[in-house]
């Protein structure tokens, strides 16, 4: 095992990777940015190391920094959290040639997974259903226009290197197409470097189910069931739960099986998840591959009893899984909001400020995943989640009330924030009967 290990995050995911390092007895190194001198992630850790300036450009985006930083601590490993540079995999392989373990998959895998066009044919190859589009990037209008007309409208224009709900334009007819895919290109380039887009089937009310596994350096590869994250603002997740009403044990065993193949076809290690959409008919489909730690892995560990952040850090030590695939078994249910600083009458655009008042909830059956605390500065420069709250019941029903009453003990003052979203939604009828699907916000909360 490791003495000691960085964690290039910052936030929630900071404090939760260094709570898995303490129970395994391994140092942690906190980096920070000048805007988080005094943030609750460098106060958990037992070091911490300046990386720059408040623009995450210049630190915790930094790679020259964040090798050094590493170097100069002795740490042994870098775990990336999510967002950031977890999915860079330059960045994975530039820890190995300073001797640094990267916490997380071989730098070819998150290559091949990152080309999310290219993506999509190895998965077909390895027998994993994907939804109906281009094989590759368009290249040529006119036989985008062929491929969509095949396909039928509508259809999404989708950017090959896309992330975080970013770079994905619907298409209803082909009059549209030229242009959809002109800007797609044009916004790609500029938010993830890259202008390749590809062309998918759009499907209208489908769920967003994802498999999680997680893999050793020993070929071993387990799935640990499936969460449900259609509960979307913009693409970007805001609820999740584990199990999905949606997913019958031969779903699930279907879903788990091309989830394990997709990993082995990679040569997979370390956590990661097969993200896949549900039809209203019951088949699912592939979508893409996140290759590293998601923010909603609390909900699997609620309901597997398995912590998948200190599995993470023992295989990338070299050790082999801790359990088998017969091993993991669905104990009662879970869901997670996520506690975001953004304004509900502003289109939920963020909402920076200092937090006057926090009190997080507690008792039976509930989890707070936070990167916050009273008297904490909101940045602008960063994402919003300020914390995960998470809860566990025996059934669907009782993870509902305890997630009612969360709601309803957390106090958050100073910034606005989307606790009310969450009551609100959590007291809709369809959503307690669990009737959802990707559009499902959109249509039916006012303001989402
Ligand atoms: P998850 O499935 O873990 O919820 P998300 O797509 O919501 O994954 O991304 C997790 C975090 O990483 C979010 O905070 C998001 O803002 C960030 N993120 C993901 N992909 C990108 C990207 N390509 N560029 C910038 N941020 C990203
Ligand atoms: P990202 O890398 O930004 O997370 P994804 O490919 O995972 O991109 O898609 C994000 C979200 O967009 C999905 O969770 C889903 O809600 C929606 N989406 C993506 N592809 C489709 C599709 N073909 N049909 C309908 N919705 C889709
Ligand atoms: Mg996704």
């Amino acid at each position: 095992m490791f003495t000691k290990i960085l964690v290039a995050n910052r936030g929630e995911i900071a404090i939760r990777v260094m709570r898995a390092a303490k129970e395994l007895g391994v140092k942690t190194v906190a980096v920070y940015s000048d805007a988080d001198k005094d943030a609750p992630h460098v106060q958990y850790a037992d070091e911490a190391f300046p990386i720059g300036p408040a623009a995450a450009q210049l630190s915790y985006l930094h790679i020259p920094n964040i090798i050094n930083a590493a170097v100069q601590t002795g740490a042994q490993a870098i775990h990336p959290g999510y967002g950031f540079l977890s999915e860079n995999h330059h960045f994975a392989a530039v820890c190995k040639t300073w001797g640094l373990v990267f916490i997380g998959p071989p730098s070819t895998a998150i290559e091949q997974m990152g080309i999310k066009a290219q993506a999509r044919q190895m998965m077909q190859n390895a027998g994993v259903p994907v939804v109906p589009g281009t094989e590759g990037t368009v290249s040529d209008l006119d036989e985008a226009r062929q491929i969509a007309e095949s396909i039928g409208y509508p259809i999404l224009v989708k950017a090959s290197f896309g992330g975080g709900g970013r770079g994905i334009r619907i298409v209803e007819g082909s009059d549209e197409l030229a242009e959809a895919i002109e800007r797609a290109s044009r916004e790609a380039k500029s938010a993830f470097g890259q202008g390749d887009v590809y062309l998918e089937k759009y499907l209208r009310k489908p769920r967003h189910i994802e498999i999680q596994v997680i893999a050793d350096q020993f070929g071993n590869v387990v799935a640990l069931g499936e969460r449900e994250s259609s509960l979307q603002r913009r693409r970007q997740k805001i609820l999740e739960e584990a199990p999905s009403v949606a997913v019958t044990p031969e779903l699930r065993r279907d879903m788990s099986d091309a989830a394990v193949r997709a990993a082995k076809a990679v040569g997979y290690t370390s956590a990661g998840t097969l993200e896949f959409l549900l039809d209203e008919a019951g088949r699912f489909y592939f979508m893409e591959m996140n290759t590293r730690i998601q923010v909603e892995h609390a909900c699997t560990e609620m309901v597997t009893g398995f912590d998948i952040v200190k599995e993470q850090i023992r295989v990338a030590a070299g050790l082999p899984l801790s359990i088998a695939q017969e091993d993991v078994q669905m104990n009662g249910w879970s869901m997670e909001c996520r506690i975001n600083a953004e304004d509900p009458s502003k289109q939920f655009r963020p909402s920076p400020g200092t937090i006057t008042v926090w009190r997080e909830p507690g008792g039976p059956g509930v989890r707070v995943d936070s990167g916050a605390a009273p008297g904490y500065v909101v940045q602008s420069f960063y994402d919003s989640l300020l914390a995960k709250l998470v809860t566990w019941g025996r059934t669907r029903e009782e993870a509902m009330e305890r997630m009612r009453r969360a709601l309803d003990e957390f106090r958050i003052e100073g910034v606005k924030t989307t606790l009310e979203l969450h009551q609100q939604l959590l007291l809709n009828p369809e959503f307690i009967k669990g009737e959802i699907h990707t559009n499902f916000l959109a249509e039916r909360i006012e303001g989402a």
